[in-house]
C-alpha cells in the first residue's frame, strides 16, 4: 500500500467547499484526526448498481423468455430504468410503499412493449434474486477499504434498499469483513436524505457528528442528507466531466428550499474516485 501523498503534519487544512482535486489531509500524526467514522454509500460508491442491475437484468430477461418480444434490450432496459428512478423517488417520499414499487415497475415496463403472460412480482423476485449475486465493485474499492481499516478507521454503510437484498450484496461481493455497521433504509424505516437513518447509524456506532463523514454518489441523499444532519461529507462524481461546474456548498443553505436559512452549511469535498480517500485520511 502506499503512503498517502499529502499526509498532514498535524495542521489540518481547512476542508474548503468543492475545491476539487486540493482536499486536505485527515490522517496525520500527532495533531489526532478529525474523523474516527468514515460513513459509506452501498450503490455505486462501493457495489457497482450502474453495471450489476443491468446484468442482472439480462439474465432476469433471458430465463423469462422475452427477449424476442423486445425491440432490444437496451430499450427495454432504458425504459425501466426510468420508471423504476421516478417510483424510488415517490418511495423515497413515502407517497407509495415497497410492494407498489416492486410491482408497478415491472408491470408498466412490461406493459409499455406489450408483454403478456408474465407476472411483474414474480419477474420482480427473480430480478431481486440475481441482483446480489453479481459481484462487480466501483473501481479502488477494495484496496481503498484495506487501507482505510489498516489505518484503523471505523468504517460502516447506509444505504437506501432493500434489507434482503442489499445484506445479500454486502455478504456476496467481498465487502463484509471492513464494516462494522451496515444501515439500510428499509430497517431503519428512514430513508436517506431522511436525518433519521444518520442519527440512527450514528447512535448505535457510538460516533460523534463531528468526528464522522459520509462519503457517498448521490447529492440527493448522500451529501444534502448529511448536511441536513449536520455532519461533514465527501461526493464521489465518477462520471465528472471537466467542464461542469461543482456544488456551490458555501450557497446550500439559499439555494435548497427545504433547508432553513439558519441551518448552518457543513463541509462537503469532492472526489471522482474511491482511491483519492488514500490521499485524504
Ligand atoms: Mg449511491
Amino acid at each position: 500500500m502506499s503512503k498517502p501523498k499529502h499526509l498532514s503534519d498535524g495542521n489540518v487544512p481547512p476542508f474548503r467547499e468543492g475545491d476539487r482535486g486540493k482536499l486536505p489531509s485527515f490522517g496525520g500524526a500527532g495533531g489526532g484526526r478529525k474523523y474516527e467514522h468514515l460513513f459509506f454509500d452501498l450503490d455505486n460508491t462501493l457495489w457497482d448498481f450502474d453495471t450489476n442491475a443491468r446484468l442482472a437484468m439480462q439474465e432476469t430477461v433471458s430465463q423469462l423468455k422475452i427477449e424476442s418480444q423486445l425491440p432490444d434490450f437496451d430499450s427495454f432496459y432504458h425504459f425501466y430504468e426510468q420508471v423504476n428512478t421516478s417510483l424510488w423517488e415517490a418511495y423515497r417520499k413515502q407517497e407509495i410503499r415497497k410492494p407498489e414499487l416492486i410491482k408497478k415497475r415491472f408491470e408498466d415496463s412490461l406493459a409499455h412493449f406489450q408483454i403478456e403472460g408474465i407476472d411483474p412480482v414474480e419477474m420482480n423476485d427473480l430480478y431481486l434474486k440475481i441482483m446480489p449475486r453479481q459481484k462487480q465493485l466501483v473501481t479502488g474499492a477494495l484496496e481503498t477499504l484495506s487501507y482505510l481499516k489498516s489505518k484503523r478507521y471505523h468504517l460502516h454503510i447506509i444505504t437506501n434498499g432493500f434489507k434482503e437484498v442489499q445484506h445479500a450484496k454486502i455478504n456476496t461481493c467481498g465487502l463484509a469483513p471492513y464494516f462494522e455497521g451496515v444501515f439500510i433504509s428499509e430497517e431503519i424505516q428512514a430513508p436517506k436524505p431522511d436525518k433519521r437513518i444518520f442519527k440512527h447509524a450514528l447512535m448505535n456506532c457510538n460516533a460523534k457528528k463531528s468526528k464522522s463523514i459520509m462519503i457517498g454518489d448521490s447529492f440527493e441523499t448522500d451529501i444534502l442528507g448529511a448536511n441536513q444532519f449536520g455532519m461533514d461529507s465527501i461526493h464521489l462524481q465518477k462520471n465528472t466531466n471537466s467542464t461542469d461546474t461543482p456544488p456551490v456548498f458555501t450557497n446550500l443553505s439559499q439555494n435548497t428550499d427545504n433547508i432553513p436559512p439558519t441551518t448552518p452549511s457543513f463541509k462537503t469535498g469532492i472526489i471522482e474516485n474511491l482511491t483519492q480517500l488514500l490521499d485524504i485520511f
